[in-house]
């Protein structure tokens, strides 16, 4: 297995995407390039890249766009590409979500150097939470209990596994080889049926059906949506309807 560190770039301007990715690549990253953000989003959901370094003037949907999307699905460190270093634009970047940004004309070295110190602080991995908890699913991994709606359940140390690995990446697609790594430890070719089983019957233990929480994605392998993620930015406006009901209920104060 290697250690080597995934970025994704998102930047349509040729020279700019050749420059990252040598750069990138000399300094021991695996890199991945999309020149439009509906690819971008697409390629992160794929790959989980560790990193991805995001062009704010992109074709279509923009790097702002593509950076609410993102961060609606994953917490992944994104470095922000900016041609203009206004502080409005600075500010606007670190306040949605952005984890740093660089200002072009930038040199090699504050590029590499910018996305060390992103890498480092967004990996505490020794620190790592000892328990996992979205109001639905629990998961103390000190003492090995999950529960759901707070009700413990007994799960096999596999299906412990594989709940972890689902968690440690809620809301992004696991692909089938990486279930298999997670939880049996074994090379990603090696027995994918025993995925589609487990799931199914970790599914049926805590109460779950095939529409969720753990989805499968066509093609891909299977999500975990847990339930705060399960909402994009366009949520229905289910207040629409209340104003009028509770009034009715409400008799006017007199005048
Ligand atoms: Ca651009």
């Amino acid at each position: 297995m290697t250690d080597q560190q995934m970025v994704l770039i998102i930047e349509d301007e040729g020279d700019i995407q050749t420059l990252l990715r040598t750069v990138l690549s000399r300094n021991d990253f695996d890199v991945l390039v999309a020149s439009d953000g509906v690819t971008g989003i697409s390629l992160a959901a794929q790959h989980h890249p560790d990193l991805i370094v995001l062009d704010v003037g992109l074709p279509d949907l923009d790097g702002w766009g593509v950076l609410e999307h993102l961060r609606s699905v994953s917490n992944v460190p994104v470095i922000m590409l900016t041609a203009h270093g206004t502080e409005a634009d600075r500010v606007r970047g670190l306040g949605a979500g952005a984890d740093d940004y660089l200002v072009k004309p930038f040199s090699n070295k504050e590029l590499i150097a910018r996305i060390r110190a992103v890498l480092r602080r967004s990996q505490p991995v020794p620190a790592q939470q000892d328990v996992y908890s979205d109001g639905l699913l629990t998961i103390d991994l000190i003492a090995k209990l999950v529960s759901v709606h707070g009700l413990v359940v007994k799960v096999t140390p596999i299906e412990f596994r594989l709940l972890s690995a689902f968690t440690r990446s809620a809301g992004l697609v696991l692909s089938v080889g990486q279930l298999l790594e997670a939880a049996w430890g074994n090379p990603p070719t090696d027995g994918q049926d025993r995925v589609k089983f487990s799931i199914l019957r970790l599914r049926k233990k805590l109460g779950w059906s095939e529409s969720g929480p753990i989805v499968a994605v066509r093609g891909f392998g299977y999500r975990y949506d847990p339930p705060s993620s399960a909402r994009t930015g366009e949520t229905p406006d289910i207040h629409a309807d209340e104003p009028s009901s509770s009034a009715a209920g409400v008799t006017a104060p007199p005048s």
